[in-house]
């Protein structure tokens, strides 16, 4: 595997080196390539991003990133936006599920979905008319654009429960009844047990009742709300992993951002990260190898080996060593 690294800001140097530190200890064959990306090379360079850093991450497999701070400077090209365009990475990926001995926020805590969102259409178009009196931005919803994710959603309802729950507003928005059929047929298609949902009672129901729910997908906008909502359900933003999925390429990531408050204390929780590890492993189809981190991860938890954030008094390098361990034992 040819392999992408880029720490990117703030605490993505921590977290990421603590997710390369755990690949090492698996003793895989992998090629990894550092790039730099993000606000520092361009406070240095002028550019966050360039076309040669992006033939760099096309000839790799997938990328493991860890953060980017986003100055709010209108001439600031975006470095997530840039990477999902180009590389068209289309399904954004959250499995939302809880880990051992974390307080979550809710009583629950037998509940594993996973959000699929479409990551390149709906109302994120960027399709924009924006006046003094009135602004529009253009829905956009293609039978293309729902096939590729419905696809993929069913792919992975196959390899889960085999239940898809389809969220959509097409009673309000007409065009979701394009998204939501699209998403209908190719679940009897691949023989997959579907419902639907409007998005707003799914806000509700989420919350109320995690557990009734396995794969679900939604559109862009929908999907980025409801993704962020159920990271509620997990207790703390240093634990939720995602990736962003192409035809060709994949990219992951944690979930929080460069958390510039405490970058450089050596206190950020490195779980989010590693899971992100775990995500590319499995998809690359190192199974054995994705298990054996989880099972790592949560033996640690178990003993309580944790950063600030959870309650604990570990440091990001300690709680990383404690999973690299239970690693070494196994392999
Ligand atoms: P950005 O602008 O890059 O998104 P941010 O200030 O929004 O940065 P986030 O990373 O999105 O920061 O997270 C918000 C807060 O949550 C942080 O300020 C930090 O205190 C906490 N946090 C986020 N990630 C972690 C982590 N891995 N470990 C510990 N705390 C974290
Ligand atoms: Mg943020």
């Amino acid at each position: 595997m040819k392999l992408a690294i880029v720490e990117g800001d703030g605490i993505g140097k921590e977290v990421i080196p603590a997710a390369v530190r755990v690949l090492d200890a698996l003793e895989m064959d992998v090629e990894k390539v550092y790039l730099e990306l993000g606000y520092g090379k361009w406070e240095k360079t002028g550019s966050a991003i360039t076309d040669q850093d992006i033939e760099i991450l096309k000839s790799c497999d997938c990328i493991l990133f860890g953060a980017v701070t986003t100055p709010p400077d209108p001439n600031y090209k975006s470095v997530l936006l840039t990477i999902r365009k180009e590389l068209d990475m289309y399904a954004n990926i959250r499995p939302i599920k809880p880990l051992p001995c974390v307080d979550c926020n809710f009583e629950r805590e037998d509940f594993n979905f996973v959000i699929v969102r479409e990551n390149t259409e709906g109302l994120y178009s960027a399709i924009e008319e924006i006046g003094e009196d009135a602004s529009y931005t253009k829905r956009i919803v293609t039978r293309k654009g729902s096939k590729r994710i419905a696809e993929y959603a069913c792919k992975l309802a196959k390899s889960r429960k085999n239940e898809l729950t389809i969220v959509h507003k097409s009673n309000v928005m007409k065009s979701d009844k394009l998204f939501l059929d699209v998403c209908r047929e190719t679940a009897s298609e691949h023989e997959v047990e579907y419902s639907d949902e409007l998005v707003d009672s799914m806000a509700y129901k989420l919350m109320v009742s995690p557990e009734k729910f396995d794969v679900i997908v939604t559109t862009n906008l929908f999907g980025d709300i409801l993704s962020d909502m159920s990271g509620a359900l997990v207790g703390g933003l240093g634990l939720l992993p995602s990736a962003n999925i192409g035809t060709e390429h994949a990219f992951f990531e944690p979930v929080h951002g460069s958390a510039p408050d405490i970058a450089g204390e050596g206190i950020a929780n490195p779980i989010a990260a590693i899971l992100s590890l775990k995500m590319l492993l499995e998809w690359h189809g190192d199974i054995m190898q994705a298990g054996l981190v989880e099972e790592a991860l949560e033996s640690s938890l178990n003993m309580g080996v944790t950063t600030p954030d959870l309650g604990g008094s570990f440091t990001t390098e300690e709680v990383t060593e404690a999973i690299v361990e239970h690693i070494e034992i196994k392999i």
